[in-house]
């Protein structure tokens, strides 16, 4: 975790200090190494939050782009009394988690109900099969054009060819990551993938971006679900002359 209460405040870790987790209130070691990404270490974490999952520093560079008070922010649901964090929750209300590890489809749904209005940032890297995968992604897309003009909006028929499988019945629209942990970095695309939920006519949308033009779509609300529901209906009106799947 980046952040723990020291003394009720919000705090980055500070060597000599113990914090409390936000979360589960219990004892957190500040970690100030030289290699790693310095961040606060559960004691114990037996009680924490069940969707936590061990921090890589790719993990904690997504959650550093943004400000300390949106990161790790707990929410409750107060008719059930279910509690979780969440990795980032902009001030707009858009809840990003980033994902490493394997996601259990059943515990990605629950996430997804529970957020309502999120973003996924998916390590693209973790599996040789999925790194490879994307490799064929500029024969698999086909970019809209409207008015004479480009979009940087692509459909494909091969979502299934393209992207990781366990991702592809998301509700939630999903940016792919290929410079993750595990990045063959001579080979692997350095844009972003936002995928959307859903399909127009049969085929997705993807939008290629950079690491700063995802930042800014995040800042300007562009990602907010209501916006990106928006996009698939203008794209959906569009008379595409494009093949078909
Ligand atoms: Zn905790």
């Amino acid at each position: 975790m980046l952040t723990a209460l020291i003394k009720g405040v919000r705090s980055r870790p500070i060597p000599g200090t113990v914090g409390q987790c936000p979360f589960c209130n219990s004892e957190m070691i500040p970690r100030c190494g030289e290699i790693r990404l310095h961040h606060w270490a559960h004691k114990s974490k037996v009680d924490c939050d069940p969707w936590w999952e061990p921090e890589t520093d790719w993990h904690r560079d997504w959650k550093n782009e943004f400000p300390l008070s949106w990161q790790e922010r707990v929410f409750e649901d107060h008719d059930t009394g279910e509690r979780h964090i969440a990795d980032v929750h902009t001030l707009a209300g858009l809840t990003l988690e980033v994902q490493h590890s394997h996601l259990d489809p059943k515990e990605r749904r629950a996430r997804e109900a529970f957020y309502n209005n999120m973003l996924w940032v998916v390590d693209g890297s973790r599996l040789k099969g999925n790194r490879n995968k994307i490799l064929g992604w500029r024969d698999a897309l086909t970019e809209i054009s409207h008015g004479g003009q480009q979009t940087n909006l692509f459909l494909t028929c091969e979502a299934n060819e393209l992207f990781p499988s366990d991702w592809l019945e998301s509700s939630a629209p999903i940016c792919f990551d290929y410079m993750g942990p595990n990045a063959e970095t001579s080979s692997a695309p350095t844009q972003l993938f936002l995928l959307y939920p859903g399909s127009v006519r049969g085929s997705r949308l993807v939008e290629p971006l950079t690491r700063n033009g995802l930042l800014r779509a995040i800042y300007s609300e562009r990602v907010d679900m209501s916006a990106v529901r928006g996009v698939l209906q203008n794209v959906s009106r569009l008379r595409l002359s494009k093949r078909r799947c």
